[in-house]
């Protein structure tokens, strides 16, 4: 089982910020900013590759939620970001959404 489905399950602990039926949010490991969460489904989708019209209901969920989510961390101004296969850096292949704030972000993405 993948980490972020452990995380879901309880039997990795994190810190989580928000939660319902369809998604988690919790404090990510290792924050690139004062504010660091990521977004995930309850349902192990892999990446975007494997977003369907099946499944895209999770996705859509959590697009839904990020905005009441980021500000309970305070934040009105964030950046979200998906990294989808290995070259683009996704290290836990199971569909995430890091949400990146609370300072001034830089502009370069790469
Ligand atoms: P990726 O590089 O796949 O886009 O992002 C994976 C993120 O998950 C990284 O920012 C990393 O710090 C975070 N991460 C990996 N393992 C854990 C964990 O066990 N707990 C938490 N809270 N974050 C994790
Ligand atoms: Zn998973």
């Amino acid at each position: 089982m993948c980490v972020f489905c452990e995380i879901i399950n309880g039997n990795i602990p994190s810190t989580k910020v928000y939660e319902d039926d369809k998604m988690l949010a919790f404090k990510d490991l290792n924050p690139v900013a004062p504010v660091h969460f990521l977004c995930v489904p309850k349902k192990h989708i892999e990446n975007v590759n494997e977003i369907t019209p099946d499944n895209s209901e999770y996705v859509a969920h959590i697009f839904s939620k990020i905005p009441e989510i980021a500000k309970s961390q305070g934040i009105e101004s964030y950046r979200v970001i998906n990294n989808c296969g290995a070259d683009a850096g996704q290290t836990v292949m199971h569909l995430h959404f890091h949400v990146i704030g609370g300072t001034q972000l830089g502009e370069k993405l790469i």
